[in-house]
């Protein structure tokens, strides 16, 4: 591979340089490869490389990467462990070189609603327009919505801060972020779509927004994120309405001579939709009918009505819902039926009683 053509540096002041760099090396083994001597330490990550210097007085760092978003999350993702493993000291970090502090985030983009339409009584597709937009094809399927806060403003949106983290309009022209899936993606056409759930609620500003956009309407997109599902033989997909959209665009992308099971619950046949994929296909969907979401039961059981083939074939289990769904699903596929973390990923979407930024 060439060398990478970004790059950025900083100096940051603490009084345990080495102590901390340790603490950097610790976390980052679990995520890449660790070179270290007793005064520097090379950190070879997904995005990208960060060579660490110890002096007597602080840190000294490189961040390497090949395209402008990579650089970003080296940057971001130092700064994140230095606030969480320096907290007396709270070092300032600077860092000078390729995507200065002031400049826009190169994973945000500003895009217009193309069309708003339902696709069943309560899912509506929002077609968004804008240019530039090949980074959301590949890296993951979710995505950060960025709501402006007033319709018919002017939005303001976040700018690289000096650290590499983003800094966020205050106040009143703070934009509402809601994550969503890209069902589908145009970049040629510079289009993608995204489903919306519209849930029962009286403050979802995602399902209102959904609800109300009218072509022209500005929102920044910003991602994506969650990585990619792992080529396997057996599949089995599991999810309410707001996964519908990942499960749809994961089984179109599954290759002929695997095998899926998708179990979606969604509130009734009204909200079914056709499903396509060159795999061989197993879809059950599951009524709520006016049963409360989340009915973890319904889902765990027809789960655990396909059940889980012998280890000797490439398996692995992807679910997306309510929370608490979630700590089920993953207590029954962990615990219960031992299949390890590389074979499943099971994560919240939502949950009962929270607004999308609180999902923890
Ligand atoms: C990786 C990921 C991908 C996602 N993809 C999609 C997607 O493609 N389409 C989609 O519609 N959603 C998707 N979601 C879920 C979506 O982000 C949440 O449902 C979000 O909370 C909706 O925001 P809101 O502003 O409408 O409601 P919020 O302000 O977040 O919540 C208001 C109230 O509504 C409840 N609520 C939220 N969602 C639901 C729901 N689905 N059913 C019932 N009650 C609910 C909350 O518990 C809360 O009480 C995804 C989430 C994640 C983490």
């Amino acid at each position: 591979m060439t060398s990478p053509s970004l790059s950025a540096h900083a100096h940051v002041s603490l009084t345990m340089p080495n102590a901390v760099m340790g603490k950097l090396c610790d976390y980052f083994a679990e995520f890449g490869e660790v070179s270290r001597t007793a005064h520097s330490a090379r950190l070879a990550m997904a995005f990208g490389t960060l060579t660490i210097t110890a002096g007597d007085n602080g840190l000294d760092l490189r961040a390497e990467a090949h395209d402008p978003t990579s650089l970003s999350y080296v940057k971001m993702s130092v700064a994140e462990h230095l606030s969480t493993f320096v907290v007396d000291e709270k070092p300032r970090l600077v860092w000078t070189g390729d995507g200065a502090a002031g400049t826009p985030l190169p994973y945000f983009r500003e895009m217009r609603v193309v069309s708003a339409r339902n696709v069943t009584p309560r899912m509506r597709r929002v077609t968004l327009s804008g240019p530039d937009i090949g980074r959301f094809e590949t890296g993951g399927l979710h995505v950060r919505l960025l709501i402006p806060p007033k319709a018919g403003q002017a939005p303001s949106w976040p700018v690289t801060g000096e650290d590499g983290r983003p800094v966020w309009p205050t106040g009143e022209d703070r934009p509402i972020i809601r994550i969503y899936t890209i069902r589908h993606i145009d970049a040629a056409r510079g289009e993608m779509d995204i489903d919306i759930v519209l849930h029962d609620g009286d403050a979802t500003p995602g399902s209102t927004w959904a609800r109300q956009a009218a072509p022209g309407d500005l929102v920044g997109v910003m991602g994506p994120g969650g990585g990619d599902v792992p080529v396997a033989d057996w599949y089995l997909f599991a999810g309410d309405e707001t996964a519908l959209p990942a499960i749809s665009r994961i089984l179109n992308s599954l290759p002929a001579g695997c095998q899926a099971t998708a179990i979606v619950e969604v509130e009734d046949e009204t909200e079914e939709q056709p499903l396509r994929s060159n795999a061989k296909l197993d879809i059950r969907w599951i009524h709520r009918k006016g049963s409360p979401g989340a009915t973890r039961s319904m889902m765990e059981d027809a789960i655990r009505q396909v059940g889980v083939p012998a280890g000797d074939m490439r398996r692995f289990i992807w679910a997306g819902c309510e929370r608490e769904t979630c700590l089920c699903l993953k207590k029954l596929v962990r615990r219960e039926w031992q299949i390890p973390t590389s074979e499943h990923l099971i994560a919240a979407y939502w949950r009962a009683g929270c607004s999308g930024d609180n999902l923890d």
